[in-house]
């Protein structure tokens, strides 16, 4: 997802575009491959430099840290990226950008809800469903 420099007029450029994951390089398998991350950038020259703000809303498959049940979200994240292109350059890769922040800034501590109460590690029942055996046996 590369921007044209020289598109970036003096009132910026407003961009919005749905990609795949993997167009823009995301192969991790928390976002949904056939679900499209829907782009919106708003980038501004300031100067030598490029401003995009960007805010983008994706569908990820996931579970729950606690209790490892299958979650299907929908998110929306916003990042502010700024861009020093070189001499000659006719490009700016937004997708890249897009893609670093996925990876790197995704949480893995997603609940399916606040209070999820987990597998109990003595035998693995899920709390919220189930009663733990382990208790049981005890008593
Ligand atoms: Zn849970
Ligand atoms: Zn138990």
């Amino acid at each position: 997802m590369k921007v044209r420099i020289r598109d970036i007029g003096s009132s910026g450029l407003t961009l919005e575009q749905s990609v795949l994951p993997h167009e823009i390089g995301v192969e991790e398998g928390f976002l949904i491959s056939t679900e499209p991350v829907i782009v919106t950038a708003i980038i501004d020259r300031a100067g030598e430099i490029i401003l995009a703000n960007v805010e983008l809303t994706a569908c990820s498959q996931n579970e729950c840290a606690r209790c490892l049940a299958p979650l299907r979200q929908r998110f929306v994240m916003k990042y502010q990226f700024d861009f020093e292109p070189s001499p000659g350059d006719e490009f700016i890769d937004l997708g890249q950008r897009i893609c670093e922040e996925i990876v790197l800034g995704y949480s893995s501590r997603i609940l399916c809800k606040e209070d999820c109460l987990g597998l109990c590690c003595g035998c693995g029942a899920d709390l919220n469903k189930d009663k733990c055996q382990c208790k049981n046996k005890n008593s």
